[in-house]
């Protein structure tokens, strides 16, 4: 069931998104060469915490860290450990935020330190997909839309379209209805409408699309090992466009 968030809802969900903003811009400045994971992981949960949140991914579904950090061929949900970031790694963190009983969640890709062009463009592109997503989003648009969008400008641009994750509904459960894909056919899929909360997320590959799963059964990775980013905001589907929830 997809539902349409009150005024009062809207107003717990733009705290949890700021919170979740506040927490990338916080963590963005410790994302150099000789950090752990479980460092950064740390620093998030209780940056968090501080602001009056629960970090909405710890525990769900299981998942043993608070946020989901993933270097360069792995896509998502990357476990926090003592690995360390190195010189020319990308980085996505992605972080959820539960204020009052509401969830944002929001993923962005990093550079550490220096690094090549390749990855640099991919990061360039993915975040461009993911405003190219957000632009066809308004009162009577089609999830189908969203996902044209991104699959378009990631084919124009030679880049692999992750299927097998999607964004999301989102409100008192991190994911909710509908499933929103990064990849579709414009007219097709359920109709937004004003209310709604929705997380658009595009995972683009620089090689091919395939991905899978880690022994560790949560990290994804690409087939070919080649980088992969990740840009996600939560959004308030509104009569003419869109709100970002998760402003940075
Ligand atoms: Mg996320
Ligand atoms: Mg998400």
């Amino acid at each position: 069931m997809i539902t349409i968030k009150s005024p009062r809802e809207i107003e717990l969900m733009e705290k949890a998104g700021e919170i979740v903003g506040n927490t990338h811009n916080y963590l963005k400045e410790y994302i150099k060469p000789g950090i752990t994971t479980k460092e950064l992981d740390r620093l998030a949960e209780e940056f968090i915490l501080n602001s009056g949140a629960t970090p909405s991914f710890k525990n769900l579904y299981g998942f043993p860290g608070c946020i989901c950090i993933s270097i360069n061929e792995e896509v998502v949900h990357g476990i926090p450990g003592n690995r360390k970031l190195e010189n020319g790694d990308i980085v996505t963190l992605d972080i959820g935020a539960c204020y009052k009983g509401y969830h944002g969640d929001s993923a962005w890709t990093y550079a550490v330190g220096q690094i090549n062009e390749e990855k640099a463009k991919l990061m360039e592109l993915t975040e461009e997909a993911l405003f190219k997503g957000l632009s066809v989003i308004k009162d009577g648009a089609r999830v189908g839309d969203i996902g044209a969008a991104i699959e378009e400008f990631a084919h124009k641009n030679h880049l692999g379209v992750v299927k097998e994750l999607t964004g999301h509904g989102i409100g008192c459960e991190v994911h909710e209805d509908p499933d929103v894909p990064n990849y579709g056919k414009k007219g097709t899929g359920p109709i937004l409408k004003a209310g709604m909360t929705i997380a658009v997320e595009p995972m683009l590959n620089l090689g091919t699309a395939n991905v899978f799963m880690l022994d560790d059964d949560w990290t994804i990775i690409t087939g070919d090992n080649l980088p992969s980013a990740h840009y996600e905001h939560t959004v308030l589907v509104t009569n003419d466009g869109y709100t970002i929830l998760t402003k940075r």
